[in-house]
């Protein structure tokens, strides 16, 4: 009953994500990684309580060659993992076909050792699936667990590239920012389309850094170009599961919901007492968020 891990790497450094999904694989099974990246990646993987072993590749290898290796390695193994990352996305539909089994994405809980629950109808329903094959190939979505804490080291294997890849990296272009990663950030501030402008978007930033939280948004805010594509959280944007999350003038709208689900706690600064995220939010603050942002940031600079 052994997993077999693709890990993350981001810039050549592994992503937290990876660390929350080994903790995840690991209630299965003994768990070996295989790291598509540098040495240091390998490195941090080994320290990783519940991995028993690291194999690494140096080269950033690609969805074709990656399914290669992955296939190559295979044998011997009950659960084919990864996180269900843009990469895990690429890759793990691909080894399923290529395996002949048929997946289970987006896990966010396992209920036994082929019983897994995941969202549905964009996290309006959750299902319980059972999944009779005897291998299984699954992602797991990062935000829905805690990360596995330190230990090790394990042992790592270099891997030969011997697989030449069809495809070919053209580009890739990053965005920059100190600001804490929003899909594993343990607390998240969220703007929506009331705070009115990029520059009003600041007072939200402004909380976030003394917080030390990641950015979020609403749609309706990225569509007005108050705050970037990739802050916007929801059906179409990002899943978030912080420890605590301030929706600074949400409404809550469904689509929106979508996205914070995973929240431990939400606190709604909102000037409508019948909005819809005051009904879900554990504290909710009713008032004008120029008023209450500036207040509360001033308050926490303090402490
Ligand atoms: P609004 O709904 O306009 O709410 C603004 C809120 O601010 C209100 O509650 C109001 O009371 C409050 N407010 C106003 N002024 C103040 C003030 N001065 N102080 C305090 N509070 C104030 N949305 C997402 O967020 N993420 C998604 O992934 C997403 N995907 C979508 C997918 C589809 C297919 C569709 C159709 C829609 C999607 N949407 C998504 C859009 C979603 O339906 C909502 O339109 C959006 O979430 C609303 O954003 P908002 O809360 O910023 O704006």
């Amino acid at each position: 009953m052994s997993v077999l891990l693709l890990a993350d790497v981001d810039n050549g450094v592994l992503s937290p994500a990876t660390a929350r999904i080994v903790s995840a694989a690991a209630q299965l099974g003994p768990v070996d990684l295989f790291v598509p990246g540098p040495p240091a990646a390998a490195e941090a993987a080994a320290s990783l309580a519940g991995v028993r072993k690291v194999m690494v590749n140096a080269n950033s290898l690609l969805a074709d060659s990656l399914v290669a290796t992955l296939s190559g390695l295979a044998e011997g193994y009950t659960y084919l993992v990864s996180s269900a990352s843009s990469q895990g996305k690429d890759v793990m539909p691909r080894l399923a076909a290529s395996l002949d089994i048929q997946p289970v994405t987006d896990i966010i809980a396992i209920e036994g050792e082929n019983r897994f629950t995941r969202p549905i109808y964009a996290g309006n329903a959750l299902e319980t699936v059972s999944d009779p094959q005897a291998r299984h190939v699954l992602t797991f979505r990062a935000s829905a667990f805690r990360p596995a804490a330190a230990a090790g080291p394990a042992p790592i294997e270099a891997l030969e590239n011997t697989i030449q890849s069809v495809v070919a990296f053209i580009a890739g272009h990053r965005t920059e920012s100190d600001i804490p990663d929003l899909s594993t950030a343990q607390i998240v501030v969220g703007g929506g389309v009331s705070v009115g402008s990029a520059e009003g978007f600041q007072l939200i930033e402004k909380l976030g850094k003394t917080l030390g939280a990641a950015i979020g948004a609403t749609r309706a805010a990225v569509d007005a170009g108050y705050a970037p594509n990739d802050w916007q959280v929801g059906q179409t944007g990002k899943i978030i599961a912080p420890d605590l999350y301030i929706a600074v003038g949400i409404s809550g709208a469904l689509q929106h919901l979508a996205g914070i689900q995973g929240a431990k706690k939400i606190i709604a600064i909102n000037s409508d007492p019948e909005a819809p995220i005051v009904k879900i939010a554990d504290v909710v603050l009713i008032g004008d968020l120029f008023e209450i942002v500036p207040k509360l940031t001033a308050e926490l600079e303090k402490l």
